[in-house]
Formats: C-alpha cells, structure tokens, sequence
C-alpha cells in the first residue's frame, strides 16, 4: 500500500506535461515523471519516496516510438525494455536489456526510467554511451537534442522538470561485433557486479562501458586507450585498466572490491580477445 495521497496527470502531449510539472511545482508541490511505475511504486511502499503530483508520460505518442527512420533508430523513453529485445533493432541494447530484472517486471520497465533511476546500476546506458547516441529530451519549454553522455556519463545531470522523450542511435552503429557481459551475485537476476558492454567500431576501436563496478555507470577514454594500446599484451591492458578507474571501485553487500576487480579482469580479458578476434 502507498501511504499518501497524490494527484495523477497521464498528459498526451510533451507541452502538457511540461506546462502540468511546471504549474504543480510552481505551486509548492513535490513532482515526479512516472513511466513503468516500478521504481515509484516499491520506494513510495516503504516510505522512501514521496510525492504529491505524477505525471504518467505513457500517453505521449513521441515516448512509445519504436522504428528506424531516415537511417536512425528512435526508442521512446517510455518503450518497456521487452520490446526493445523482442524487437532486436539493436542487438547490444537488447541483450542488456533482458539481463535486467525478471521477464515480467522487464513488461513494464521502461529505458528511460533504467536510465533515469535513482539506484546507480542504469544498465541501459551502457549500449547507448559506446554507440554515442543522442537524447531528446524536454527542457526549459523546448525540445533538445544532445549527446547521452553530456547528461548521462557518471550522475544523471538532468534538471528538476525536464524529461527525456527519446533517444537517437545511427543505424550505422546497431549491427557492430559487440559483448554484453553481466555478472551477479548469485543468480541470472539480481544487480550487477559487474555489467558491461562492449563494440568494436568500423575504425576497428574498442569501446566499452561499465555498471554495477563504481558508483555509477561510467565510459571512460583513458581505458578505451589502453584497450586499444595492441603493443600491450592483453594481461598487460587489463592490469593497466584495473588501476586507471576514473572512479573508486566500490564494496557492498553485493560484493566486496576485491571480488569486482577480479571480475572486471576477467571479463575484460574475455572481452578484448574476443572482439579483437572479430576483426
Ligand atoms: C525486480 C527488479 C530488478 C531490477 N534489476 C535491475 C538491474 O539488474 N539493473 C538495472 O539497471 N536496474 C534494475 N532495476 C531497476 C530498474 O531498472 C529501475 O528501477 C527503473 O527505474 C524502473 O523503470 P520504470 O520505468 O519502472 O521507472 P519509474 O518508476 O516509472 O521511474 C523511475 C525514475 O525515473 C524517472 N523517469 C522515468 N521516466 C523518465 C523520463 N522519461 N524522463 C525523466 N525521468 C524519468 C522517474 O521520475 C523516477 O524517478 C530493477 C528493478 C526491479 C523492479
């Protein structure tokens, strides 16, 4: 059970949505966007959140889009992740996707609420942060169209009222040879360890990022560098990625930092060998 009242707006248009946060909020009151509800839902039953208005984005055409246009895949930010592995348009992000969470919970989590979570695992960001993609997103009155990474790579820097309505992946970058690796505690579903993903690009560069290790889910060019460094072995790279964190690796229930590291070496050797091999 939720144990306070609040007021629930399921607007159809992005204006609507924004002009119904800002009037709310302007009137003092304590505002949430609500895509799959999972996540509102579970800290709103134990107390950990609260609010007085939600504003459901689900009825807003340009956040359920699933297509390939003009040479660009759109995903809007309310697609569930099922679809997006059913669908297969982009196998990475597929993958990832279905190592998140049980299947039913995936029917109604959404990527742009994985994205914009408040628990640091955000899995979905990985595919997105190595194929560069963008955001649309919904700011100050007008829509934006901007890197994932400006908003999304470490903390999420969006601001108080804007909403993420899309994201923009270049067809180009959907089909690359890739690893999807995802290592938990105990069983196929639980938060990560480790999570990573991985691809390797036309200009035969590696690029990976990483979840579930520090504190947030992080793409880093000091480590893609020594990845890349092929005058290395690879044992040589992987001890070298293993102290270039930008970010402390951290220790939780879910595993202490030694157990990570030990993970993170493993799954990058695994990794590198086998998209260096793809070549
Ligand atoms: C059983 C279970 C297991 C899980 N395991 C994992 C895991 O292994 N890895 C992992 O990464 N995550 C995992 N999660 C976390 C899950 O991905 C997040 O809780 C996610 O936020 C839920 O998505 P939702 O659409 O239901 O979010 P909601 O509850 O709708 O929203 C979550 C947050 O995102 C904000 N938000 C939603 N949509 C937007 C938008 N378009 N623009 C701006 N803000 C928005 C909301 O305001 C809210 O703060 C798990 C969750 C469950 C229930």
């Amino acid at each position: 059970m939720i144990a306070f009242d609040f007021a629930y707006y399921k607007p159809e248009t992005i204006l609507e949505a924004f002009e119904t946060y800002a009037t709310e909020n302007d009137q003092g009151k304590k505002v949430v966007y609500y895509a799959g509800g999972t996540e509102f839902i579970t800290f709103a039953r134990v107390n950990k959140l609260d609010a007085n208005v939600v504003i459901d984005i689900k009825g807003i055409s340009e956040c359920n889009v699933l297509e390939i246009k003009d040479g660009q895949l759109i995903i809007g930010s309310a697609v569930s992740l099922n679809k997006i592995s059913d669908s297969n348009l982009f196998p990475l992000l597929g993958q990832t996707a279905k190592k998140i969470a049980d299947h039913t919970s995936r029917n109604k989590i959404s990527i742009g609420g994985n994205m914009n979570s408040r628990l640091m695992y955000r899995e979905c960001l990985l595919p997105l942060l190595v194929v560069e993609a963008n955001v649309v997103i919904f700011s100050k009155n007008e829509t934006k169209i901007v890197p994932v990474a400006h908003l999304y790579n470490g903390t999420v820097k969006l601001t108080a009222g804007d909403f993420l309505v899309q994201i923009i992946i270049n067809t180009s970058m959907i089909d690359l040879p890739y690893v999807s690796f995802k290592r938990t505690k105990l069983s196929k579903v639980g938060y990560p360890v480790l999570s990573l993903a991985a691809i390797r690009t036309d200009s035969e560069k590696i690029r990976v990022a990483f979840s579930g290790i520090c504190e947030n889910p992080f793409r880093s060019k000091k480590i893609e560098k020594i990845i890349n460094d092929t005058a290395l072995t690879i044992d040589e790279r992987v001890e070298q990625v293993a102290t270039s964190l930008p970010i402390p690796v951290i220790s939780d229930i879910e595993s202490s930092m030694e157990y990570r590291v030990f993970v993170l070496k493993n799954a990058l050797s695994d990794m590198i060998a086998e998209l260096e091999l793809a070549k």
